[in-house]
């Protein structure tokens, strides 16, 4: 029997890699989306056409409400969750330095960012542990959950925040054959990235800013998802996986 995965934000970007790897590896997938129905609904095709099932199910993750109708309606279809991806997230729409930046962004960039992953976790770890799953975990956080850019102190804060999420679920989860795990991806070629392409371009291909002289790409983190769904990492958990072509080591 095919194990279910529920990937949030897997409409574009990151979340649509990770979906469209998980179904070649045998997953059905529940795809969640906050708005874009059309490119939700063409990851769902994609995963079907892999012979795997899959729902498309729209929410909000910063709304109690939607999260709980999300997993309804994911067990409602699968019966049971096997791997829970925790990828939506939000950038500021507008990057601006922290003595300037408003209470609203910060408000949208936790409640997206990391109040809906920890408590979408709480649901669908207490639904593992109702159907004894030995289930897996995983948060998409960021190398700005320990760099600091001073233009946008909110999103950095959301990831710091996540973080420390995957430590306390990971210790509080462990008893239960439950294993989580933290993927920090570096600077990945999506939508979210579209907006400040060039300044990237130029720290990385002219300013030495990683080892790795290329962009990443939402592959790359579907690849680290595929190593954790397929149990290859079976003795860790609270681990940190950088996606990040190297950025997060010191050079002298
Ligand atoms: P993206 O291309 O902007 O895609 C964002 C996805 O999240 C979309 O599927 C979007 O759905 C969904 N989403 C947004 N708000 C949501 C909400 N409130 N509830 C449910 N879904 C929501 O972003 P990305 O670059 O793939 O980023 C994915 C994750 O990786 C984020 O957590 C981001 O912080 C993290 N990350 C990205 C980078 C990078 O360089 N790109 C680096 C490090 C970490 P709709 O299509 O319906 O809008």
């Amino acid at each position: 029997m095919s194990k279910t995965a529920l990937i949030t934000g897997a409409s574009r970007g990151i979340g649509r890699a990770i979906t469209i790897a998980l179904a070649k590896q045998g997953y059905d997938c529940a795809i969640n989306y906050a708005k874009n129905v059309v490119a939700a609904h063409e990851v769902k095709a994609i995963v079907e056409q892999s012979g795997q099932r899959a729902l498309s199910v729209q929410g909000d993750v910063g709304s109690s409400a939607d999260r709980e109708r999300i997993v309804r309606e994911t067990i409602e279809t699968f019966g049971q969750i096997d791997l829970l991806v925790n990828n939506a997230g939000v950038a500021p729409d507008v990057r601006a330095d922290i003595l300037e930046a408003g209470e609203a962004s910060f408000d949208r960039l936790i409640s997206t960012n990391l109040k809906g992953p920890y408590f979408l976790t709480q649901l669908v770890a207490r639904e593992m542990i109702k159907t004894n799953t030995a289930g897996k975990i995983v948060f998409i956080t960021s190398v700005s959950a320990y760099a600091a850019s001073t233009n946008r102190g909110d999103y950095c804060i959301s990831k710091a925040g996540l973080s420390m999420a995957v430590k306390l679920f990971a210790a509080r989860l462990a008893a239960d054959n439950i294993n989580v795990y933290e993927i920090r991806p570096g600077i990945i070629e999506t939508d979210m990235t579209g907006p400040v392409k060039a300044k990237y371009d130029e720290l990385i291909h002219q300013k030495d800013l990683t080892p790795i002289k290329r962009w990443g790409k939402p592959e790359d983190v579907a690849k680290a998802v595929v190593a954790i769904a397929m149990d290859l990492l079976p003795f860790s958990t609270g681990e940190v996986i950088d996606v990040d072509g190297g950025y997060h080591f010191r050079r002298l």
